[in-house]
């Protein structure tokens, strides 16, 4: 992961894309993408299409990026079902979100969808956040 990368904050969508969003998430995700490459786009709607309806502002989590491993642009936190992942926005490279709990070595335990960034491990009383 190379933050350096990071794209510049003014370059991030605005707030209003992110009601947009509610409204269509694939159009929201394609406009982010803002490509004309044709196997992106089907990308991005598969991805749209068999992932349940986000919550990018999740309630108490806020938005969170971070730099795709993929391309470096842009990916963006979502939550389904499975827990907490980064998707890139620009390339639609999805990542699961893992944790470690750096005293027992345990994977730690995701939030539940829509509540806070807190992972809890199973082997000790640590809790961790994917924010810094
Ligand atoms: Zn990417
Ligand atoms: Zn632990």
């Amino acid at each position: 992961m190379n933050d350096g990368d990071r794209r510049p904050a003014n370059l991030l969508p605005a707030m209003n894309d992110f009601v947009d969003e509610a409204r269509s998430r694939v159009a929201h995700l394609l406009r982010m993408a803002n490509t004309d490459d044709d196997r992106i786009r089907a990308q991005i709607i598969e991805y749209a299409d068999s992932t349940p309806e986000p919550p990018v502002i999740s309630r108490g989590a806020g938005i969170v990026t971070t730099g795709c491993a993929r391309c470096r642009r842009t990916a963006w936190r979502q939550h389904d079902c499975e827990g907490p992942m980064w998707v890139c926005g620009t390339c639609g490279h999805v990542e699961p979100i893992t944790l470690r709990c750096p005293q027992c070595d345990l994977d730690m335990i995701p939030p539940r969808v829509g509540a806070p960034d807190r992972w809890e491990c199973p082997g000790c009383e640590r809790v961790a956040s994917t924010v810094p």
